[in-house]
């Protein structure tokens, strides 16, 4: 594990407001919130030249040499538009496959059922990644599948899926693929050459680092052109987004003009900083420095190094009984960390993000932050139940 400094610099939060160690909403950098200081007509050309921009360079991070796919941004938070993806690509005839471990699978599934879309299930539980050898078989005893829809990096546990092995199967049995990589997108390297999938998903507050009010699609085209009059809702149409942005330039209805001009001034920062690969190596030592320096105070990951990803890393709760996370999260608070609670079924946890504008002294700083909240809990140990260790075993 490495411990030294990425070649990205960061802007620290200014005026001693709290680091949100969270998967997004997340720390942005102060020339990112100082972009927001204008006003934007939505149908003048210098708003219309930002929205243009976006899409030309969001499709340019997955190196689409053959120019077979297009961006469509679209209003709202990133759970929009997965539910804009699932309603717009999947036909009304169609059957999709979920792979689901964790509450962003649960999610899609719970949208499927909303929006009338046949599906299955593989559900791996909390912590489990699904394989390719289980979804093959999925695959071939049930030839009505048409779709296969994954989540790349669960922010739920942190699990990095193994969306490489996945997309082979899934295309090997003549499937199409379906990424939700909402937390990971900008930062795991993502590219035409080196997957297969037919749309993938991120919205403005995740690894770009940009504030929260978009998400956008990247998606091959011919799928979008068989798409009309597909979706479930106007609103979440992204055939029709699409066909009004190339019309006109312009978002059918109101944009979010503040969080556009804020993501281009991201999107500036993460190219000049050297793009995906050195966003990579920033949040990777930043995970490395955290689950080091917590493992040092007796904390233990929830998953196995294997399946760790660089986003954001779940602690079991110490056995302890002096250990309260409602306790220990205002103390995190009281020292500058805004840390995530938990969203596991089985055990009790804890989750600490690795992304936005925070290098590897702030991670130092987390665990310093940790150190001393456990004492001043009176917690002194913080080993993990027994129990949870045995579960980890089995993984
Ligand atoms: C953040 C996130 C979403 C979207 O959540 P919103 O709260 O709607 O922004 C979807 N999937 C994953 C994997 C995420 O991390």
């Amino acid at each position: 594990m490495s411990n030294k400094n990425s070649n990205e610099n960061v802007q620290p939060p200014a005026g001693g407001e709290p680091y949100l160690l969270t998967p997004g909403p997340l720390t942005t950098a102060i020339s990112v919130k100082q972009a927001m200081l204008r006003d934007w007509g939505s149908w003048d050309e210098d708003f219309r030249s930002m929205t243009r921009q976006l899409r030309s360079e969001l499709l340019a991070m997955i190196e689409d040499t053959q120019n077979d796919f297009e961006c469509v941004p679209i209003q709202g938070s990133g759970t929009f538009v997965v539910e804009a993806m699932l309603g717009t690509l999947l036909p009304r005839d169609s059957k999709t496959l979920v792979l689901v471990n964790g509450a962003y699978g649960q999610r899609m599934v719970k949208t499927l059922e909303r929006i009338g879309r046949d599906h299955a299930i593989i559900d791996k539980g909390d912590y489990l990644p699904p394989r390719g050898d289980e979804v093959r078989e999925a695959l071939d005893a049930d030839p009505a599948i048409s779709h296969v829809v994954v989540v790349h990096c669960e922010t739920s546990s942190g699990i990095l899926n193994p969306i490489e092995e996945l997309s082979e199967v899934v295309y090997a049995a003549g499937r199409k693929l379906l990424i939700d990589s909402m937390s990971g997108f900008g930062a795991l390297p993502l590219t035409i050459a080196g997957l297969r999938f037919e749309a993938i998903v991120s919205s403005a507050n995740k690894c770009i680092e940009g504030v929260p009010g978009f998400g956008f699609i990247l998606v091959r085209r011919s799928e979008l052109e068989q798409a009309q009059g597909c979706c479930h809702s106007l609103s979440l149409d992204l055939h029709d987004q699409w066909v009004q942005m190339e019309k006109t330039g312009q978002w059918r209805y109101t944009p979010p003009t503040h969080v556009v001009a804020a993501f281009i001034e991201a999107l500036r920062l993460h190219r000049q900083a050297g793009g995906v690969q050195t966003r990579l190596e920033r949040y990777t030592q930043n995970r490395d420095t955290l689950v080091t320096g917590m493992r040092a105070l007796g904390f233990e990951t929830l998953l196995q190094e294997r399946w760790l990803s660089p986003i954001i890393v779940t602690f079991f709760n110490p056995a302890d009984s002096a250990f309260e996370f409602d306790r220990f999260y205002q103390l995190m608070k009281a020292k500058g960390y805004i840390i995530y609670p938990g969203k596991l079924t089985v055990v009790d946890s804890f989750r600490i993000g690795c992304i936005g504008q925070m290098d590897t002294s702030v991670m130092l700083g987390v665990v310093e932050a940790a150190d001393k909240s456990l004492a001043e809990m009176g917690v002194t140990s913080a080993e993990p139940p027994q129990q949870a260790l045995e579960q980890r075993s089995k993984l």
